[in-house]
């Protein structure tokens, strides 16, 4: 059963950086963050409908099953379907880039975990582009992924950058395994896996090592305009951008600087920077392809039923030494690298 209170129907784009637009933006800016609030607001207080004729999962495993709808700039859901599995492009970059990057994720998953889609059964993987009009975010409802195409002054279309459609395909995956309640710290760690997979299948398609990744997440969603990298940063946390109109990444990569707040289901954008450093670190230090080591420890913990809804950091944390030690024995490197990753942001001591 879908579950609305894990589903983050808030979406991709953290609220403070729409509330600082909605302030600081040009009027057209504004009249986008604005929209784009008040339609996030909407599906919040919602919860998930499957389209009323939901197409056929897929029956092979190891193939996904991809339906990609365009709302023709209208709020309607799922919208008019422009694209379906095994057909060629479309000329629309929108509806190839989600094609696409819905294909890498779930290739991704399959090559390295052998799951089948968002719930391991062939789930079709349902998304529509050109939602709405200026529409600055993207988000998973519980049944399918949704896309804007960005104001275009400040966020380009939202299937730009893949780790951003890895990102909202993930949450999905989260949902189903470990229902993470979207707040607080469980909300945090929810936000930092769909990243953690993000910048995974980025780096598996791209076929980088960790000393190769640049580690952001959202980086092709930012024009030209924009003083800043990407929309966060797994390195270095509070680095991704400092600009007039945006403010400055507020995320801590530390314990010590973690944000008390009731804004963003207290603050799941942005406390998520401490997980999310914890896994570059441990990552790194082991060294090679993420996907082949650290990668697979935060995927048992994700996967692992000790794993709870109200998982707070320092639960995650010792769920991956267990992992850890479970796929690399007590006394290997692997253990060690991970605790020393989370003591390094100060979760465990
Ligand atoms: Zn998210």
């Amino acid at each position: 059963m879908i579950s609305p209170r894990s589903h983050p129907a808030s979406g991709f784009m953290p609220p403070h950086v729409l509330e600082r637009v909605a302030t600081h933006g040009s009027v057209r800016l504004k009249r986008c963050a604005q929209a784009t609030l008040r339609v996030d607001a909407e599906f919040r207080a919602r919860s998930a409908v499957a389209p009323a004729a939901r197409p056929a999962d897929s029956a092979r495993r190891g193939a996904p099953a991809r339906y990609i709808y365009s709302a023709g700039n209208e709020q309607t859901l799922p919208g008019e379907l422009v694209r379906r599995e095994g057909k060629s492009e479309s000329g629309d970059a929108a509806i190839d880039e989600a094609y696409h990057w819905l294909g890498a994720t779930y290739r991704f998953f399959w090559e390295r975990f052998e799951r089948h889609s968002i719930d391991d059964d062939g789930m079709a993987l349902l998304g529509t582009v050109h939602y709405g009009d200026g529409y600055d975010n993207a988000f998973w409802n519980g049944a399918q992924m949704v896309f804007g195409d960005g104001d275009g002054e400040l966020f380009n279309r939202f299937t730009a950058s893949l780790d951003v459609v890895a990102h909202e395909l993930t949450h999905g995956v989260i949902e189903r395994e470990a229902g993470l309640i979207y707040a607080d710290q469980s909300g945090a760690l929810n936000e930092s896996l769909a990243d953690v997979f993000g910048i995974l299948v980025k780096q598996y398609h791209l076929e980088q090592r960790v000393d190769e990744s640049d580690w952001l997440i959202g980086a092709s969603l930012l024009t030209d305009r924009v003083n800043g990298r990407a929309l966060r940063s797994m390195a270095n946390p509070g680095t991704a951008y400092d600009d007039p109109v945006l403010g400055r990444d507020p995320q801590p990569g530390h314990m010590d600087q973690f944000v008390s707040t009731s804004s963003d289901n207290g603050g799941v954008h942005i406390n998520s920077g401490i997980p999310n450093r914890a896994f570059y670190l441990a990552a790194v230090t082991l060294g090679g392809a993420a996907w082949e080591v650290a990668g697979p420890i935060w995927y048992d913990a994700l996967t692992d039923p000790r794993l709870t809804r109200e998982a707070d950091f320092v639960a995650f944390a010792e769920l991956t030494l267990l992992c850890a030690a479970r796929r690399y024995g007590e006394s290997g490197r692997e253990v060690e690298a991970v605790r020393q990753a989370w003591i390094g942001v100060g979760v465990l001591t």
